[in-house]
């Protein structure tokens, strides 16, 4: 018997992968529905892999990239599109080679896994696995429930600690751990930030869509730009743009950092100045701080006030080219400090987990314990937005299934 702790998406890709080999499999999941967390992926829609070839999955993945070659050879971006097109999910792409399934639905991704393992005759037990038995170097069962299962092999596929609810609540580590794997600290990553300058909380619920942010870390060295949408909440900044930034940021709570915003990157300088020029001249008889309704929203302009230095009540048509010129940098650099990184229970993925050195690139086994595999976020491997997650949940679970009945 193979036995999957995690009925995720490495999980049920494991259960699916060595089923279709012949195995006998059993599968542990204590959700009374498979892919509690598939479900939400993508804002709902699942971005299933990322429709690129195995050399830029790797680069996407800052943490366990060379690692997972292997791995993602085996079981490619192609390979996970014809595998849930073969189960009856029509895909299609979008910017960045983005994938998810035609209908933006992600119950479909994980519905279809489900009704496969349901297919292929997979049993379930709808309970959590507490412990992973080895005699003499090798696997022989799992105690769920209070009783023993006997298994030839056990895939350890019980996700990470982020998103707690969804079920992903660290137990793959302990379970690794108690047979001598070593850990490497969970922590978040694909993260919202926190800052501790009181003006994002005054600007909480403000989404900046199309603004450019650029990193810099604490020697001043530019990390990471990108475009995009991002949002002021009461501890700090969040939104799409922001969770990307936050896993090129290695050290968030050890070193700080500081985001620049770029308020307006479609205007060049001249076309910025000219702009704040015009509306200085229709205004030219309001305050400063009445004067900037339409060149920015409203809940940033206090502090906007605030930063420039200028007068608030100074009247538009006395302001100097160089209070000018003060205005065009903070709506071109509106900087915000980042002194740390919300919990990893609030993270989109847990950096950290199962140490790679630990574990046969190629077959997913645990190379202390024979019989012992791992997929997905339960391993010490991570990768930036774009699908490149799921992806590595597909491949490593692809290779776990594949060897784990052989
Ligand atoms: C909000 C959100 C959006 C995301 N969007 C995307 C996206 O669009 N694209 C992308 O690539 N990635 C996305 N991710 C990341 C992606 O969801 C994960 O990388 C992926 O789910 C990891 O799969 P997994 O099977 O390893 O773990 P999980 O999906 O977490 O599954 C682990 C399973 O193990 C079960 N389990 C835990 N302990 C036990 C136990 N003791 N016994 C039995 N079962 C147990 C859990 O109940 C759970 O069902 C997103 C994540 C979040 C939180």
């Amino acid at each position: 018997m193979i036995s999957v702790i995690g009925g995720g998406a490495a999980g049920m890709m494991a259960a699916i992968t060595a089923a279709r080999n012949g195995g006998a499999v059993l599968l542990f999941e204590p959700n009374d529905k498979l892919g509690r967390k598939l479900r939400i992926t993508g804002k709902g829609r699942c971005n299933v892999t990322n429709n690129s070839d195995v050399k830029t999955v790797v680069e996407n993945c800052p943490v366990g990239g060379k690692f997972l070659y292997s791995a993602l050879s085996r079981f490619t971006p192609s390979d996970a599109i014809v595998f849930f097109e073969s189960l009856g999910v029509p895909l299609k792409t979008e910017r960045g080679n983005r994938v998810f399934p035609e209908s933006d639905n992600a119950n479909d991704i994980a519905d279809a896994l489900a009704k496969e393992i349901s297919r292929l005759g997979i049993q379930i037990a709808c309970t959590k696995a507490r412990k992973i038995h080895a005699e003499n170097g090798s696997v022989t069962g799992v105690t769920a429930g209070g009783k023993f299962y006997a298994a030839s092999s056990v895939i350890i596929a019980a996700g990470g600690v982020s998103y707690p609810a969804t079920g992903s609540t660290g137990d793959g580590y302990a379970l690794a751990k108690s047979l001598g794997h070593a850990i490497i600290e969970p922590r978040g990553s694909l993260v919202p930030l926190v800052s501790n300058d009181a003006s994002c909380a005054e600007m909480m619920g403000l989404s900046l869509r199309n603004v450019a942010i650029t990193v810099y870390d604490d020697s001043k060295k530019k990390i990471y730009s990108d475009f995009g949408e991002l949002l002021f909440t009461h501890f700090g900044l969040s939104g799409p743009l922001i969770l990307s930034a936050s896993a090129h940021m290695r050290d968030l709570g050890v070193k700080p950092y500081t985001i620049e915003i770029n308020l307006k990157p479609a205007l060049s300088d001249g076309e910025l100045d000219h702009r704040i020029q015009r509306d200085f001249s229709e205004f030219s008889n309001r305050d400063f701080q009445n004067s900037l309704a339409k060149l920015l929203p409203r809940l940033i302009i206090p502090v906007i006030v605030r930063r420039s230095g200028i007068d608030p009540t100074k009247k538009c048509n006395s302001i100097t080219k160089e209070e000018r010129a003060k205005l065009l940098a903070l709506v071109r650099g509106f900087t915000v400090p980042i002194t740390d990184a919300r919990p990893v229970s609030e993270a989109i993925i847990t950096s950290g987990g199962v140490d790679t050195k630990e574990i046969n690139p190629t077959t997913m086994e645990s190379k202390i314990v024979r019989g012992l595999y791992f997929a997905g976020e339960v391993i010490n491997a991570d990768a930036y937005t774009g699908g490149f997650n799921l992806q590595i949940a597909w491949s490593t679970g692809f290779a776990a299934g594949t060897h784990a009945g052989k």
